[in-house]
């Protein structure tokens, strides 16, 4: 019987949406954080020089011109720049160290990511607030919190905070330099407005990463599911499917390339064909299945029974082929001749009974140093399997198979070449 839980509240239900909404953003956390340390990088050097640049202008350009509050107002930015570009050189360096370490961890990445943003904001706050001096604009707090917003990808729950000290900490230094009440009070206001607006922008702009990733994702996923799909098809269409072997068209193909390196290489081809004996009366008398066990037993043996670069296939039916390629008459009699006796000399165990099952072998030969076709050579294999059947099965023929030897101009064995 099920059990019915404690009723749940609307606070609670409120706080499970919260939680849920909030963990929205851990499955692209590690990302989005390497990512802000990344763009640190870069936007480390851009700041630095810009520093340089403002430190250039404001301490170089004094002409003693403006009275003593503008000589202030001039050094006290030229300071704050100052210190923002060592910021930047110490930030950007630490990034670049961080992101040639092979193993990052995601711990010190957010730490420096937090310290980025605190300095940025700190400069950007003493500015604001040295600015009062002449002015009563609050234009670098509201592009460095901004710029904050777009760079550095923050969930909410990392952004809310930022934003929120920020804007505490404007408000309360704020009054150091402006005096006028009204005006303390707009720029405040302005803050507080710049701040929740730079919130909303890191949300955004952390929802559209998001997505980008997820994409990028469902597209690695998609590839990969696509390179399986074709792989797997490439291998249906090459191979047979009860036995796993190649299947005719396959071998054909192999079969030509073989013997075009062939004919480049000083030693014979040869070619062996396999039928079961009286494989129907398996059919009739224990079944298909039996049949087909049979026959995944019998490639076993002969995959087993030949070597790796021998290329095995079913031919159709009960029949396989094998090209066995750098072998001469007596190799391939030799391989042929112990695959008989294995098939022979004990019967297969199948699931359900043990069968004793034999089989017919044909080979022909391309000597070396003759020109051929594979249809010639099949053609040879074919009539010496069909003697070994008439002459009572479970037996290895041969036949010879006429060649021309190679003309002058005769370079390739392979039909299609
Ligand atoms: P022989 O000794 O002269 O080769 O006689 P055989 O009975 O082996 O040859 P035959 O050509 O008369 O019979 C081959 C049988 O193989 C007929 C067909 O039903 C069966 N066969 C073909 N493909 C499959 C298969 O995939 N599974 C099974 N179980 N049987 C198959
Ligand atoms: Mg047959
Ligand atoms: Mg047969």
């Amino acid at each position: 019987m099920e059990m019915a839980g404690p009723p749940v509240g609307k606070w609670q239900r409120l706080g499970q949406w919260l939680l849920a909404h909030m963990r929205q953003y851990d499955v692209v956390q590690g990302e989005a954080t390497m990512e802000s340390v990344r763009r640190l990088r870069v936007f480390a050097l851009v700041v630095l020089v810009l520093n340089v640049v403002y430190v250039c202008l404001f301490w170089l350009g004094r002409d003693g011109s403006g009275g003593d509050l503008q000589a202030r107002y001039r050094n006290a930015i030229g300071w704050a720049h100052f210190y923002m570009g060592l910021a930047m050189l110490l930030l950007g360096f630490l990034a670049w160290r961080l992101l040639r370490q092979s193993e990052r961890g995601s711990y010190r990445a957010i730490v420096l990511q937090l310290l980025a943003c605190a300095s940025g904001m700190l400069f950007a706050i003493a500015v604001s607030v040295i600015d009062q001096m002449v002015t009563s604009g609050i234009t670098p707090f509201a592009i460095v919190s901004l710029l904050i917003a777009v760079v550095s990808l923050m969930r909410p729950a990392m952004a809310i905070p930022v934003f929120g000290v920020n804007y505490l900490v404007f408000y309360q230094v704020a009054d150091l330099t402006q005096k006028d009440p009204a005006l303390l009070a707009r720029i405040r206001g302005d803050a507080l407005v710049v701040s929740i607006l730079s919130l909303v922008v890191s949300t955004l702009v952390l929802r559209q990463y998001m997505g980008s990733v997820l994409l990028r994702r469902e597209i690695v996923r998609a590839h990969q599911a696509l390179a399986e799909k074709q792989a797997e098809l490439a291998f249906t269409a090459t191979h047979d499917e009860l036995t796993g072997l190649y299947n005719r068209r396959e071998f054909m193909r192999l079969a030509v390339i073989e013997l075009s390196r062939a004919s480049r290489t000083p030693g014979p081809t040869c070619l062996l064909m396999l039928d079961i004996d009286f494989f129907k009366k398996i059919n009739d008398q224990h079944g298909h299945p039996a049949g087909d066990e049979v026959l995944q037993q019998v490639a076993q043996l002969l995959t087993k029974g030949v070597r790796a670069m021998d290329v095995v296939a079913r031919l159709g039916g009960e029949e396989f082929i094998v090209l066995l390629p750098n072998t001469g008459r007596a190799g391939a009699s030799a391989v042929a001749e112990k695959l008989r006796m294995t098939l022979a000399q004990a019967p297969l165990q199948l699931q359900s009974l043990a069968l004793p099952v034999t089989a017919s072998f044909g080979l022909s030969e391309l000597p070396a140093g003759m020109a051929g076709t594979l249809e010639d050579l099949y053609k040879a294999a074919d009539k010496a399997l069909y003697v070994a059947k008439r002459q009572g099965r479970n037996r290895v023929e041969f036949d010879v198979a006429k060649f021309d030897p190679p003309s002058p101009s005769f370079r390739s064995l392979s039909a299609g070449d």
